[in-house]
């Protein structure tokens, strides 16, 4: 049983990025969330650095807008906001972490936060170990309280980059108290994945080889990429999504049981299921993986007409692969995961099949399979797919039903959003829903293979613009299913 944090929380945030969009959009409406539940009352100070040159004033007003769409009288607003201050700072600048370090302590006393420190890189990766070294140096890491350190994806780009960004880090802050987000991790039917394989016995004993069949993981957006081109375009949906939100997941759901649920417990069972991936040679990566970029249809343009994009853009905004976990219990399961822009509809969700009945006593007419569905979003809850009886009195017939739980409009509104649930996490000191480094590194090591056989191997154009705007991505991701005599289950595109 992990503890739980039932009272107010004393700690000073340093924002490194503080005027930015994660900041404004994520951070700041997570941290008030966590203020109206008491656990960040009078004992919190949160510093704003950044570039530009505002003052305490300005940025309050900024941390007020961004709560502006929450439910917030006006004088919770004003009392939230008057916890933050800001520190205009260039991270290359040693003189400026002298002065960050004089605003810390004189928080630090004035609000009683007993030396208790969150760091949070909400910047441009390049400036991770820039920052860390500064923080350290510079003496802003306190004797008496802890200091955790919270790191944003990208987490490096392979895993050369990855190693040496780690091991500039950890020069810093020990792997214990390096958190690095993965905001998949923090959403609620992601967090139930171990609740329903582990706390029910059905699940418990068919999670493997024997019953299951497949696995299906789609996160399908519906968006192209927005203002993100210039980022996306070295980044591809490759990187951005499967090295570190898939594998996760698949993580999750490939994991043995741990001994216990603690953070430590659960971290090793990922870093062995993700050991366990097995790594495609150059042959490899093409029978089992699927590339694809938006073209223009359905009144949208191409990836290749959007603004910061190359005419003859080589990334793809769409992947599909099979995965195998080479582990005792789901060695043979194959693993589709697909994840693409501009797709039928934007959803988040698992379905695992399970093997037929090993004879069917009915007749002729095959009988389906079960499946059991984690949504993940954009309406969170859990479906069973079961075979019953018809209702009628002339035939015995079978019929597929749908066992179906959606969690309520009143629980939906108490659930967490994805930081809220991070950031009281790196509160309480519990990195069960944050990558610990050798999870990060297995996953660029599986990633970096299937990167290196694509970028051996350049495409025509029209190889490439290979799927309309508001499909499912390219026939090959259907094809790649087929060949195993397996389909899609989630098909929006066919309604
Ligand atoms: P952003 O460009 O909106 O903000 C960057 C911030 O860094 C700004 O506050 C800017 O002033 C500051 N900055 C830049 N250079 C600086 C310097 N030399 N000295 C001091 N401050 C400097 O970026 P963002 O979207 O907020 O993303 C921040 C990080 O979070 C990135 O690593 C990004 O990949 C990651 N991330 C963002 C989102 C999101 O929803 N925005 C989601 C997931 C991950």
């Amino acid at each position: 049983m992990r503890k739980k944090m039932t009272s107010e929380q004393k700690a000073l945030f340093i924002i490194f990025g503080g005027t930015g969009d994660l900041a404004q959009r994520k951070l700041y409406p997570s941290l008030f969330n966590l203020y109206k539940q008491g656990y960040l009352k009078e004992h919190f100070a949160v510093v704003g650095t950044a570039r530009r040159p505002w003052n305490d004033e300005r940025y309050q007003e900024i941390v007020r807008n961004s709560i502006s769409g929450m439910e917030v009288t006006a004088k919770q607003a004003n009392e939230f906001s008057s916890h933050f201050y800001y520190q205009a700072h260039n991270v290359n600048d040693t003189d400026h972490y002298e002065t960050l370090r004089k605003l810390a302590d004189e928080l630090d006393g004035k609000y009683e936060l007993e030396g208790n420190r969150v760091f949070y890189l909400a910047m441009s990766p390049q400036f991770f170990s820039t920052i860390c070294q500064h923080v350290k140096t510079q003496g802003l890491v306190t004797e008496n309280g802890y200091n955790r350190v919270v790191i944003e994806k990208p987490f490096g780009h392979d895993v050369k980059s990855a190693t040496e960004l780690n091991e500039s880090i950890n020069q810093y802050f020990p792997e214990k108290d390096v958190y690095r987000i993965d905001h998949y991790l923090g959403k609620e039917m992601i967090q139930s994945i171990p609740a329903l394989r582990f706390s029910n016995n059905i699940f418990n004993a068919l999670w493997n080889y024997r019953y299951i069949d497949n696995i299906q993981i789609t996160l399908s957006e519906a968006l192209g990429v927005e203002e993100r081109a210039g980022y996306y375009e070295n980044a591809g949906a490759l990187r951005d999504m499967v090295q570190n939100h898939i594998l996760q997941t698949v993580a999750m759901l490939t994991m043995n049981a741990p001994t216990m649920y603690t953070d430590q417990d659960i971290r090793k069972e990922k870093i062995s299921a993700l050991k366990a991936l097995r790594v495609y040679d150059k042959n490899g990566v093409k029978q089992n993986f699927v590339r694809g970029q938006y073209g223009p249809g359905n009144g949208q343009v191409g990836y290749r007409e959007e603004n910061q994009v190359a005419p003859d853009s080589q990334t793809e905004t769409f992947v599909a692969g099979r995965i195998f976990v080479d582990n005792m219990n789901m060695a043979g399961v194959p693993i589709y995961i697909r994840t693409g822009k501009r797709l039928t509809k934007k959803e988040t969700r698992i379905d695992v099949v399970f093997k037929n009945a090993p004879y069917n006593i009915f007749g002729s007419e095959p009988l389906k399979q079960n499946i059991l569905s984690f949504k993940v979003g954009p309406n969170p809850g859990m479906e069973l797919r079961l075979n019953g009886k018809e209702v009628n009195f002339d035939q015995y017939r079978i019929q597929s039903m749908h066992l179906r739980h959606s969690h309520g409009e009143n629980t939906q509104s108490k659930m967490p959003v994805g930081y809220e649930k991070l950031l009281y996490d790196v509160l309480q000191g519990d990195s069960a829903s944050f990558s610990h480094w050798e999870e990060v590194y297995y996953s660029w090591r599986f990633v970096d293979a299937v990167r290196q056989a694509w970028d051996e191997e350049k495409l025509s154009q029209d190889e490439f613009q290979n799927y309309t705007c508001g499909s499912m991505g390219p026939q090959a991701a259907k094809e790649l299913l087929k060949e195993d005599g397996n389909k899609w289950y989630f098909r929006p595109d066919e309604n």
